[in-house]
């Protein structure tokens, strides 16, 4: 432990980002580091509790509490508080394999267990382990490290998210020969086309880990769908082993009257177009703007979050949000105690933006979309929209019950669906006939990731469903070991 007293001396501090009306200009990241001095001054705050809840990485009513990935937080803050970066990068590295992007994306279930958190501000774990690795590259310490050795065996990773990657490089690791296939024009899954350049920049930060992996000698294909560009049978002969990381962006619709109406859209196909866009340098076919638009956005969730920041850069007229569930209450509530993930009401990057623009939060809570009217020539013009209370049913369970009186119509010349994803595409699994569970993702047990199909697994969003990036590294971990054990037998 660095300094036994450090939690009680020395007070949280995050870096400020960069201010909500200058950075929607543009399309950079808009959080920044702290100081050196600092940054070690935070790790001192770590108590390196006898139980470390925050590296437990456990579920507790369905979400994470701590590290899904188990870093070994409490040492690397007291290395960081010693200045002894090299040292708390290898510590890092044991655990995670990137890092970079955890330390920009991860909502930190570990500073929701962090124990100085019971009655003061948690450590800033996200931002000392992001500090740890942007140190590293900075200082030239992360360079290519291929195998001494091959095993002789070949895997065939479909799918480059977070999981389909940190597979492919604990197999790469180990020896084996990985190719990893991608239907997308670019490596990353929702790294790259999911989560927008403003909160991890795609090719300083993204691609500059794929390069690494490709001098690591994992080959790396794109625009290659497998089941349509290329038969899962042919890799299946090919590869000793398949791993499945295909994600489940399969979007949940909105089946009100007016759904067919044009300007309506999915949220993925806002976001992914306008990334693509940005990084070919030109507007692609499928782009789809909100400049000079009321824009009317269905979803409070993270996915909606970032389409009100990208609305906001390209200069929409108005961002309304819609969310069904209440407003999350300002602290715990009663029945959400430490170390269970807080669900408290917070203002996000994007509602930050729209609110220095708009002069308010564009969130409504407890509304639900009746309809959409258009003009003469079906262009989306109007959402309807009902307020609803969350009452209990004869069941016990709450449902959302309308409130006769409170119609509104909101102005809309773009709606863009943000609710959620119902699970995997179908074009894979169907193709090498894989089970599904009750929630149709890909069937296959947490730890073994076997799926009923032989030399076959499945990890990330594609078996536990739209989740987290930290647990799709995890699940990528978990499936190369299995796949790892499996090769060595045969
Ligand atoms: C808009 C948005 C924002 C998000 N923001 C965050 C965030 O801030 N923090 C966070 O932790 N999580 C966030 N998430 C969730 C997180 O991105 C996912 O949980 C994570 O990326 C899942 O990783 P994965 O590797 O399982 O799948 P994905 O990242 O979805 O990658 C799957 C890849 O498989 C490819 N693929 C599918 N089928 C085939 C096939 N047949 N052949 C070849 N390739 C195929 C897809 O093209 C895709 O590239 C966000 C999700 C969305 C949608
Ligand atoms: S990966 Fe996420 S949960 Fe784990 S230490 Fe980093 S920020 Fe915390």
């Amino acid at each position: 432990m660095g300094k036994a007293t450090g939690f009680m001396e020395y007070k949280r501090e995050v870096p400020a980002d960069r201010l909500p009306l200058e950075r929607i200009n543009d399309w950079k990241e808009f959080h920044l580091h702290l100081s050196e001095d600092k940054q070690m001054i935070q790790g001192a705050r770590c108590m390196d509790c006898g139980i470390p809840f925050c590296h437990s990485g456990i579920l507790i009513n369905g979400a994470a509490s701590g590290c899904p990935i188990n870093n070994v937080i409490p040492e690397w803050n007291d290395l960081i508080y010693k200045g002894l970066w090299e040292e708390a990068l290898k510590r890092l590295l044991k655990t995670n394999n990137f890092p970079e992007f955890t330390g920009r994306v991860c909502p930190a279930p570990c500073e929701g267990a962090c124990t100085v958190g019971i009655n003061d501000p948690q450590v800033t774990i996200k931002n000392n382990e992001c500090n740890i690795i942007d140190r590293a590259f900075a200082n030239g310490l992360i360079k290519p490290a291929p195998p001494t050795s091959r095993t002789g065996k070949t895997v065939a990773v479909v799918g480059s998210g977070p999981a389909g990657l940190a597979c492919a490089d604990q197999l790469n690791k180990l020896g084996h020969t990985v190719t990893v296939y991608e239907r997308a024009d670019r490596i990353g899954g929702l790294l790259m086309y999911g989560i927008p350049n403003m909160k991890i920049d795609k090719e300083e930060v993204v691609q500059r880990r794929v390069n690494l992996m490709a001098e690591e000698g994992i080959e790396f294909i794109t625009s290659t769908e497998v089941g349509k560009d290329c038969s899962s049978e042919e890799l299946l002969e090919k590869h000793d082993a398949l791993v499945l990381c295909g994600g489940a962006t399969k979007p949940r619709d909105l089946p009100v009257e007016g759904r067919e109406f044009s300007g309506i859209h999915f949220a993925m196909d806002f976001l992914g177009a306008n990334t693509k866009s940005l990084l070919d340098g030109k507007e692609t076919p499928d782009f789809i703007s909100a400049k000079n638009k009321n824009v009317v956005i269905i979803g409070g969730g993270d996915t909606g979050t970032d389409c009100v920041a990208t609305s906001l850069r390209h200069g929409a007229k108005s961002i309304t949000q819609l969310e069904i569930m209440p407003m999350a209450p300002l602290e715990r509530a009663s029945d959400n105690p430490w170390p269970q993930w807080p669900k408290i009401y917070k203002m996000d990057y994007g509602q930050e933006e729209a609110a220095a623009v708009f002069g308010k939060d564009p969130r409504s809570f407890c509304i639900t979309t009746k309809k959409f009217a258009s003009d003469t020539s079906g262009q989306v013009k109007e959402v309807h929209t009902i307020d609803v209370n969350w009452e209990k049913d004869a069941q016990g369970r709450f449902i959302p019950k309308e409130i006769p009186g409170t119609e509104k119509v909101i102005a809309a010349d773009l709606v863009i669906l943000a609710m959620g994803f119902l699970g995997p595409d179908d074009l894979l699994l169907n193709d090498l006939g894989i089970e599904r569970d009750a929630r149709s993702n890909a069937k296959a047990d947490y730890g073994s990731f076997k799926t009923n199909t032989p030399k076959v697994f499945t990890a990330g969003d594609m078996r536990r469903g739209q989740s987290l990036v930290v647990w799709a590294i995890n699940e990528g971990r978990g499936a190369a070991a299995a796949c790892d054990q499996f090769l060595m037998t045969i």
